[in-house]
């Protein structure tokens, strides 16, 4: 059972998903930040939508809810507990729901932290993680309506995942928080081969981050390479990770 992932850039600097079956073309769009690029993509590969999935309330992640739901007249899920801040919420979800997309489907991972209603969702057949604003490549998610412990909590759980995830997030903050983390962890070698080869990557970015090529995209990485070079799933306490994690709020 095939399952492809096409990277769609939009906004400024935000990654909108789609999953797709390849055995029946069906596929999700995961959080639609932008709707022009998502449905150029989709007329493109002339696939069949059929369902929405938000990680979170955030406009970057669901600013496009209204208009491709109306177009495609799609259900769109999100954490039932968020059901008054998702534009065009149809569907509440928990943890451990099962969520087809054609013939394979996601498992829902609840992990406030970022948001208070915050849910990521896990395909196994890949497998891959999409995780929205709460694991990023080298970092992770300001805490805007959860503590450092609810971080730390969302993190262990991701953790229990292979090493072989693939690791979709909200955003292309890869150069920025490996500059950070290097600052952490000096005589990390892992931390530095991968700075470097960031750096490299982005500097031949496209002018317009929607003509972003897949080169330049940082996204995804795995579990396995996260468990080497990222400071806030390696922290240990709950007093080293918040400790991180405000040092990051402040880093320019
Ligand atoms: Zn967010």
């Amino acid at each position: 059972m095939g399952l492809r992932i096409e990277r769609i850039p939009t906004l400024q600097d935000s990654y909108s998903y789609l999953v797709i079956c390849e055995d029946t073309q069906q596929a999700a769009i995961l959080d639609a930040a932008e709707a022009d690029p998502i449905l150029m993509r989709i007329e493109s590969l002339g696939v069949q939508i059929t369902k929405i999935l938000c990680t979170h309330h955030h406009l970057d992640h669901v600013g496009a809810n209204l208009e491709i739901a109306q177009i495609y007249d799609v259900p769109i899920y999100a954490h039932a507990s968020d059901a008054e801040r998702i534009p065009g919420f149809t569907h509440g979800i928990e943890e451990g729901d099962r969520i087809p997309v054609g013939n394979i489907h996601a498992e829902v991972l609840f992990v406030p932290a970022h948001t208070r209603n915050h849910v990521a969702y896990f395909f196994p057949n890949k497998p891959a993680l999409f995780c929205g604003d709460t694991l990023f490549v080298a970092g992770c998610g300001r805490l805007f309506e959860g503590t450092p412990a609810m971080m730390f909590d969302a993190l262990r759980k991701i953790e229990k995942l292979p090493d072989a995830t693939e690791i979709y997030c909200g955003h292309e903050y890869t150069e920025k928080n490996l500059r950070f983390a290097v600052q952490c962890e000096p005589e990390n070698q892992a931390l530095r081969v991968q700075w470097e080869k960031i750096v490299k990557q982005r500097s031949c970015a496209a002018s317009h981050w929607h003509n972003a090529t897949p080169q330049e995209m940082t996204i995804p990485s795995t579990l396995g390479q996260e468990r080497l070079w990222n400071v806030f799933l390696r922290a240990r306490t709950v007093e080293e990770f918040a400790r991180l994690r405000e040092l990051k709020d402040h880093f320019r």
